[in-house]
C-alpha cells in the first residue's frame, strides 16, 4: 500500500510525527519513505510493505498527513497503474513535460564523433524547432576493438553547443556509475547550459547494480531501454528498480527484440507494446525506430521503413522518439547504415506530425464513443 502525504509536508510537523508513530505500531508492516522534489512542491510517499491486506484503505486515508492511499496489488508497485490510482503519469524536466499524453522527438547522433558534427546537428535541430536530442558519449560495442565513444572528453563541447542552440535535454547512455559523476562534473564546469536524460541501454537493462545507482540519484530522469532478449515483464521490473531506489522520473524505451525472425530488419519491431506499457504503468513510452529497423530501406511507395515504424509507434500512442541522424552517415563511427540525413529532418518531423494528429483524432473518437455507451 502507498500513502501519498500532503504536498510539502514537513518531517517536523506534528501530523507527520503522529503518522510515523501510528505506522510503527502496525504488526508485520515495514515502512519505506520516498521523497520526490518537484519544481513547485515536494511529494512524500510512504510505502507499506508486508501484511497490508489487513489494513482498511478508508482508515489509512484518514490518518494525519495523508492525502490519498493506493492499494498496490500488482507487480510494479511504484511505476504501475493500480486501482483508484490518481498518481501522475508525467514529470517535468528542464521546463518540458514528459508524460503519457505528450510527444517529444530526440533526434541526434548515435555517437558523438567531431565537434563540427555535433554543432551541425544542434543547429539543424534548433532551425527545426527542436529542444531535445540524443548524443552518445559512452558506447557499448559488441567488439572491444570498435570505437567506444569519446567519453568524458567530449562532454564539455556537447553541453556548450547544446546551450548555444537552445537544446534543453540530451538523452545520453551511461554504462557505468562513474559516467554519471562525469556528466555531473561537466555540467557544473560548463555552467549547466543544458539538461541530461540518462539512458540505460538494452545490454544493461538487468545490470541491477547500475539500476540501483541511477535510481538513487534524482537529478536526472532516466530512459530505460527494454532488454532485447528478455520478457516485457522482466524489463518493467528493471524500471521498478529505478523507482524503488527513489527515481520515479523514468521513461520506458522500446527498441526491438533480437531475433532473426525480424529479418531483414536489425531487430523485430515491438511497438505493439506501446499501449501495453501505458496500460500497465504510469511511464511515458519511447520508441527507437533506428535501433529497431537498423537500415534505410524503403517501401515501394518511397517511404523509408524507419518512417513507417515511427508512424506505427506514434499511432499507438508513443510519447518519445529516439532517432539517429548524422551529417555524413557513411563516415559515422557507429550505426551509419541506420542514420537519417540532416536534410531529412523536416520530412521526418512532418511525418511525425501527421501521425500524431491521427493518433489524437483516434483518441478523441474512442473517448467520444465510450462516453456515448
Ligand atoms: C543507443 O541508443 O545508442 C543504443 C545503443 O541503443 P540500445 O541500447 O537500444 O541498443
Ligand atoms: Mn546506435
Amino acid at each position: 500500500m502507498i500513502l501519498i502525504l500532503k504536498p510539502n509536508i514537513d518531517v517536523e510537523a506534528s501530523e507527520y510525527k503522529q503518522l510515523v508513530e501510528h505506522l510503527s505500531t502496525l504488526q508485520n508492516i515495514q515502512l519505506r519513505v520516498h521523497r520526490v522534489q518537484g519544481v513547485e512542491q515536494s511529494l512524500t510517499e510512504f510505502h507499506l510493505i508486508g501484511n497490508t491486506g489487513a489494513l482498511a484503505l478508508e482508515d489509512m486515508k484518514n490518518l494525519p498527513g495523508v492525502e490519498h492511499a493506493v492499494r498496490v496489488s500488482e507487480e510494479y508497485r511504484i511505476l504501475g497503474r493500480h486501482k483508484v490510482d490518481s498518481r501522475a503519469n508525467y514529470f517535468d524536466y528542464q521546463g518540458l513535460r514528459f508524460g503519457q499524453d505528450t510527444l517529444h522527438v530526440f533526434a541526434g547522433l548515435c555517437a558523438v564523433d567531431t565537434p563540427e558534427n555535433v554543432e551541425e546537428m544542434m543547429k539543424t535541430l534548433r532551425d527545426n524547432g527542436q529542444q531535445c536530442t540524443r548524443m552518445g558519449a559512452y558506447k557499448p560495442r559488441t567488439s572491444p576493438y570498435s570505437f567506444q565513444g569519446h567519453g568524458k572528453a567530449c562532454l564539455p563541447y556537447v553541453f556548450e553547443l547544446a546551450g548555444k542552440y537552445g537544446i534543453k535535454v540530451i538523452a545520453m547512455e551511461v554504462t557505468h556509475e562513474s559516467h554519471v559523476d562525469e556528466i555531473n562534473e561537466a555540467l557544473d564546469a560548463t555552467g549547466h547550459p543544458t539538461g541530461v536524460m540518462l539512458q540505460i541501454g538494452t545490454r544493461n537493462t538487468q545490470n541491477f547494480e547500475l539500476l540501483k545507482i541511477v535510481g538513487r540519484q534524482q537529478k536526472f530522469p532516466v530512459l530505460l531501454k527494454r532488454g532485447f532478449g528478455i520478457t516485457l515483464d522482466e524489463s518493467l521490473h528493471a524500471a521498478e528498480y529505478l523507482a524503488s531506489g527513489g527515481n520515479q522520473r523514468v521513461i520506458f524505451g522500446l527498441r526491438g527484440m533480437k531475433t532473426n525472425i525480424g529479418d531483414p530488419h536489425r531487430n523485430m519491431v515491438d511497438f505493439a507494446h506501446v499501449p501495453v506499457v501505458k496500460r500497465l504503468t504510469r511511464m511515458p513510452v519511447c520508441i527507437d525506430p533506428s535501433h529497431s529497423v537498423g537500415l534505410r530501406s524503403r517501401g515501394p511507395e518511397g517511404i523509408l521503413d524507419l518512417l513507417h515504424m515511427t508512424a506505427q509507434g506514434i499511432i499507438a500512442g508513443a510519447n518519445m522518439i529516439l532517432v539517429d541522424f548524422h551529417p555524413a552517415p557513411e563516415k559515422a563511427l557507429v550505426d551509419g547504415p541506420q542514420a537519417l540525413l540532416l536534410k531529412e529532418l523536416p520530412h521526418f518531423l512532418e511525418d511525425v506530425q501527421i501521425t500524431r494528429e491521427a493518433y489524437l483524432k483516434r483518441q478523441a473518437l474512442a473517448q467520444h464513443i465510450s462516453i456515448g455507451n
